[in-house]
């Protein structure tokens, strides 16, 4: 058989993408799906539009290499993480739409379960924080919210599901209600050092134990396709949430192996092996990828405004009509003249967590030009990114050596080339951007023997390597201005400050 078939079912659009033997894209087809904004601070998904639009999108990619589903070897799923759905075992009826992991309106339980006292036994079992981020808050907001909800739950007749759970669930037709761990550590209910889903969490947040999927691995076969529409009989073999499916894909298979995505925001991940380590960084930890069914673990920490800042300049600057025209008006000018941007538009995420600092653009004079502001735009991400991977050094002990590179903005030669010498490592890109997808599945490619080993796969990859400039007094300089500008934007949106 010639492909193995990812589904990457994300926040704005579900994609479906076939690899061939060689972990080359031999097609993809992307569809989009409404986003609902009920309220301010709120963000939900029709269950049914995530459904319709992943199922068409596999339909669509066969269809565009003239493929059926007897050419495709397995099905792997990758997918946005958090965002929470309830249904009904009987009719599979969901019982309100997903609520979405970007979705606030259960900040006040998390204040009130952090007043409690709670957090340390959630960090202890999770590797999480208490915030409304992940899956827990939200499912029980519409046990207490939706009529009649927490009944049905309390008799058994209700499910609950990340994405990856929902779409298996009605690709098997209702035969299985599972997860992977890596979407189960993502909930706030499962235990990682246990490898349950924890009672004592379950009751924090009220929640019956009968809503909870049964928890698998990432790369196993776990059932065949049966639904009509869709990729008909082939296996199930490969689950992962989607930063850990890009973890994966990068091949990060070993303690120490890191990788970033440079989206929208940036999210990097570093694999810390078979120990459950709590961050002293304000990191969490996270369950990642196995194939040798153990517990592995992972760091990680998510920067809000990555590619974003591009986007800003490209919409609201006008500096540009296309992102990737940033790296020539960047290019333009010899450094950033003195400019640094901190781009907190959302405040800041890790390693800082600051919700009210604000965006910045300091160290302007007479003679800055777009160029400057462009290059500090395309520096700043980068210092983000130090700001985290320094992080993780100081929690694991050990400096990382390479940074595995992924995502749109990771096309940029200049951020790449920056990211290098700020951190004074290597900095490794792979031929292919789409790490998420190919995670998935390579995943599923090796719990079927479409290939063999991840050695088999390592050999069948490209990379470009961006190697950091030797001299380190300037790049240290640098990184000092930026550390004493993000000091000067944190708290800056804060309600009662003096200014
Ligand atoms: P997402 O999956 O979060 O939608 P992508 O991986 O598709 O993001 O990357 C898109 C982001 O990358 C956008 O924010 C865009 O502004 C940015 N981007 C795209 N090309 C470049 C480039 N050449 N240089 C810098 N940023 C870029």
């Amino acid at each position: 058989m010639a492909y193995v078939l990812a589904l990457d079912q994300g926040t704005t659009s579900s994609r479906a993408i076939l690899f061939d033997q060689e972990g080359n894209i031999a097609g993809v087809a992307q569809h989009e799906f409404p986003q609902i904004f009920p309220q301010p601070g709120w963000a939900e998904h029709n269950p049914v539009d995530i459904l319709t639009s992943q199922l068409s999108a596999a339909v669509d990619v066969l269809g565009k290499v003239s493929a059926t589903p007897r050419d495709v070897a397995a099905l792997g799923i990758t997918n946005q993480r958090e965002t929470a759905i309830v249904w009904d075992r009987a009719t599979g009826k969901p019982v309100s739409n997903a609520i979405v992991w970007q979705d606030r309106r259960t900040a006040p339980m998390c204040a009130r379960l952090r007043d409690e006292g709670v957090e340390d036994t959630v960090r202890a079992k999770t590797g999480l924080l208490l915030d409304p981020y992940f899956s827990a808050t939200k499912i029980a907001w519409m046990l207490e919210n939706i009529d009649g909800v927490r009944a049905r739950a309390e008799r058994g007749e209700l499910a609950f599901g990340t994405v990856d759970s929902w779409l298996i669930w009605n690709l098997t037709e209702g035969k299985r209600h599972v997860t992977d761990r890596t979407n189960a550590s993502r909930t706030l209910l499962y235990n990682i050092v246990e490898d349950r889903w924890d009672k004592d969490l379950l009751r924090i947040f009220g929640i019956p134990a009968s809503l909870m999927p049964e928890v698998v691995w990432s790369s196993e076969e776990v059932g065949r396709v049966t639904a009509a529409l869709g990729p008909w009989d082939v296996p199930i073999a490969g689950i992962a949430g989607d930063q850990q499916s890009a973890l994966f894909g990068q091949l990060c298979t070993k303690p120490g192996d890191a990788k970033c995505t440079y989206g929208t925001g940036c999210f990097l991940l570093e694999n810390i092996g078979a120990k459950f380590r709590l961050s002293q960084q304000r990191l969490v930890t996270t369950l990642a990828c196995s194939t040798q069914k153990r517990l592995e673990y992972a760091l990680e920490g998510s920067i809000f405004i990555g590619g974003a800042v591009v986007q800003w300049l490209r919409d609201k600057m006008r500096f540009f009509p296309y992102a990737p025209v940033v790296e020539s008006i960047a290019g333009g000018v010899p450094d950033a003249g003195g400019v640094v941007f901190v781009p907190a538009f959302t405040g800041l995420g890790a390693p800082h967590w600051d919700p009210y600092a604000s965006g910045m653009i300091i160290g302007i004079g007479r003679d800055t030009g777009i160029g400057h502001i462009a290059r500090a735009a395309i520096e700043s991400i980068a210092f983000q990114v130090a700001d985290v991977l320094k992080a993780m050094d100081a929690d694991t002990g050990i400096k990382c050596t390479e940074l595995r590179v992924d995502g749109g903005a990771a096309a940029n030669d200049l951020l790449m080339q920056f990211q290098a010498d700020l951190l004074g490592i290597r900095v490794n890109r792979p031929g292919i951007l789409e790490s998420t997808a190919q995670g998935a599945a390579y995943l599923a490619g090796l719990a079927t023997g479409f290939w063999t080993s991840v050695e088999e796969i390592a050999k069948t990859r490209s990379e470009r390597l961006f190697e950091a400039k030797p001299e380190r007094a300037e790049m240290d300089r640098r990184y000092r201005r930026w550390k004493a500008a993000v000091e000067r934007a944190k708290g800056w949106n804060q309600p009662d400050a003096q200014v």
